[in-house]
């Protein structure tokens, strides 16, 4: 018999929010999922809907959130997290990860319940060390077009630690890299799925640059594994803690395993020009994470992206 919890994911209608909901959900829990759709889908959370221990509730985080039945964690998720939504949003973002995570702690404070922080990899910036290890303390700039999503999450990890030190609140603090996997949005604007559609759409792939920079890629499936496994740690571990696929790849490579994937017959572009800000080279150290939690990827990335690839092909071409 599993111990029954009552946990609150904030951003499960999203992408990440919607695996870990379903895994909490299979794990015999009771998940209250919280979200605004700014950047999420409906059509994630519908199938879990009928499921008798899944409440959904509509709320922006940014506003309190008063909830009357005990709850034992909370997952806070929410916030947008592609570069093109959180560009086309950037006082939003930045309020999800100020005034929506104080709202999240005291709502936990309220209800002694342990939180769980996303974070990023984007605390590291561009990062001047490589790979990263959570001690480096990252090349961030505070006005630039990320700003709004890094400086937003760097607080959000300052929050947490500052709501653990004066009100002994339990927090962990996960910083995640790129992930992709299904129910990744469409529009999403990220790497893995725009390559994705453009090939199931006999569309060129854009590569920014010559794509000489670099990302390490987790599938979603080992990413929400990773997160409980962070969140049911003993009392005395906080983190921060890098959850991420340690393989690194250029973009180019994996513009190239897509169209061998997805069998695109239109050549790769390339833009020549890098995005304002853009890191280029990203992967993580991930020996905290194998030594706190015995946690590594198990999906590699040509098993990930046939997955993916499926999904879109049957949501761009519905039978
Ligand atoms: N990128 C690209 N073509 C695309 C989307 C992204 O070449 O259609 C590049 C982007 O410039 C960056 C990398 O892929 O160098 C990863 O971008 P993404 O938006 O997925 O997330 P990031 O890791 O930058 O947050």
């Amino acid at each position: 018999m599993v111990n029954m919890k009552t946990i609150l994911v904030t951003g499960g209608a999203g992408f990440i929010g919607s695996h870990l909901c379903e895994a909490l959900l299979k794990g015999g829990h009771r998940v209250l999922c919280v979200d605004n759709f700014l950047t999420s889908s409906r059509a994630n959370v519908a199938p879990l809907l009928s499921h008798n221990n899944f409440v959904f509730l509509e709320h922006d985080i940014i506003n309190p959130l008063y909830v009357d039945e005990p709850i034992n964690q909370i997952y806070n998720l929410a916030c947008p997290a592609s570069p093109v939504h959180y560009q086309n949003n950037p006082i939003r973002t930045i309020k999800a990860s100020t005034l929506g995570v104080i709202n999240m702690l005291g709502l936990a404070r309220k209800h002694r319940a342990r939180i769980l922080q996303a974070s990023t990899s984007e605390v590291y910036g561009d990062p001047l060390v490589h790979p990263q290890t959570e001690d480096y303390r990252g090349n961030v700039s505070t006005i630039g077009p990320r700003a709004c999503y890094d400086e937003g999450k760097r607080v959000s990890e300052t929050l947490c630690f500052d709501y653990h030190r004066t009100h002994g609140l339990e927090i962990k603090v996960v910083r995640i890299f790129n992930t992709y996997g299904p129910r990744l949005a469409e529009n999403d604007g990220r790497v893995v799925s725009n390559f994705i559609a453009a090939a199931l759409r006999g569309e060129p792939m854009i590569v920014d640059g010559d794509g000489s920079q670099t990302r390490s890629f987790c599938y979603v499936d080992d990413l929400v594994d990773g997160i409980i496994k962070m969140m049911d740690t003993s009392a005395d571990i906080q983190g921060p803690v890098n959850l991420g696929n340690p393989v690194e790849f250029t973009i180019k490579e994996l513009a190239e395993k897509v169209m061998a994937l997805a069998g695109s017959a239109r050549p790769i572009t390339y833009t020549k020009k890098f995005r304002e800000d853009d890191p280029m080279q990203r992967c993580p150290n991930i020996a905290k994470a194998k030594s706190l939690l015995n946690w590594e990827p198990k999906v590699d990335l040509e098993t990930g992206l046939k997955k993916t690839i499926e999904y879109f092909r049957n949501k761009l071409e519905p039978a």
